[in-house]
């Protein structure tokens, strides 16, 4: 049992478990029951406590704790690892838009998580340029409107999910009221570390909007996909959202074909598609998650005989500058 000193958090709502989430590595690790820790590091902890209490007390290894304590590692200089990996600190023909894809436009709805991954390609990312006011919703709905061949509107971040449903249900009837948009895709980790995020008034407007929802959400083992995790998927698939999950591939956490497998299985029986198996971008801080591309098609050949293909995610890479990511063939040359 996690001695957890804020007694009483299952019960909260989402909004609190944000406010409230750990933030410091001490509170973190005396929670679990570990020794103390000395590393610094520039981008801070974050941890909430539902996905805190998915964690193994005593387990120093354990695959959830390791992608959010920081580590002496991240200090260490690595050539071809840089703040910007994909190069998009300049893409941005409206403020709070990246148009990289054809047919569709990414929109950093907010700078805030409500937890801190350590290996986050936008770890470095300049959020304080990117906070999205009305105003600019208003904006980047004309220059939708402006460009008739975007049908869907991807609200990334951050998470956008850190947004009040009042709001996001405004900014998805902005989007609804333009004719070419068909699709709201939202990227988020809210509901796999706080799964009380999936609340009414979000299953309310996403229930009631004429856009079909995806709502892709990042889970990288099976240990995320608690009992409350499966029924907030279960409560979102009943509005109609198709819901996929994209997981990085990161060493010593996820990287044997057994834990992906497992995890295929989870997210299926919760009603999410597996989707992406993201390489890791090459981020400043980060490198000690890395999996050779060789060891990643290994592992997903190895997936393809164990699932069915409807489970096995697509290997992928992000290049800076391409038009859409970049697919792993399984085979050598
Ligand atoms: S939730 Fe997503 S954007 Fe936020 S730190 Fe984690 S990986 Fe990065």
């Amino acid at each position: 049992m996690i001695p957890l000193q804020e007694q009483g958090w299952q019960s909260q709502p989402w909004q609190w478990q944000l406010s409230h989430a750990v933030r410091d590595s001490e509170t973190l690790l005396t929670a679990l029951d570990l020794p103390a820790s000395s590393t610094k590091s520039d981008f801070p902890v974050l941890v909430p406590w539902p996905y805190l209490a998915a964690m193994t007390p005593g387990d120093p290894n354990d695959p959830l704790l390791r992608q959010v304590l920081p580590v002496d590692e991240e200090q260490v200089v690595v050539n071809g690892y840089g703040p910007d990996p994909l190069d998009e600190h300049d893409k941005t023909p409206v403020k709070g838009v990246l148009h990289k894809y054809h047919g569709r436009i990414l929109v950093i709805a907010t700078g805030v998580c409500a937890v801190h991954c350590r290996y986050c390609f936008r770890r470095h990312f300049p959020y304080d340029d990117f906070r999205v006011s009305r105003t600019d919703w208003q904006n980047i709905a004309g220059y939708v409107r402006s460009q008739p061949d975007i049908r869907e509107v991807i609200l990334s971040g951050g998470d956008p999910l850190v947004a009040n449903d009042q709001l996001l249900s405004w900014v998805a009837q902005q989007f609804a009221s333009i004719p070419h948009v068909d699709t709201l895709r939202l990227h988020t980790r809210l509901p796999v570390v706080i799964p009380q995020r999936v609340c009414l008034e979000l299953l309310d407007w996403i229930g009631e909007s004429r856009l079909k929802i995806v709502v892709v959400i990042h889970a990288n083992h099976g240990n995320e996909i608690t009992d409350d995790v499966a029924d907030a998927m279960h409560h979102l698939h009943q509005t109609g959202a198709t819901l996929l999950n994209q997981s990085v591939l990161l060493k010593n956490i996820n990287d044997r074909a057994d834990l992906l497998t497992d995890l295929s299985w989870r997210l299926f029986h919760a009603g999410v598609l597996p989707y992406y198996l993201h390489l890791l971008d090459p981020v400043e801080g980060a490198h000690h998650f890395d999996v050779p591309e060789s060891d990643g098609r290994d592992l997903v050949q190895e997936m393809s005989q164990r699932l069915p293909g409807y489970l096995v995610p697509k290997l992928v890479r992000e290049k800076p500058g391409a038009g859409a990511k970049e697919s792993i063939s399984l085979t050598t040359n």
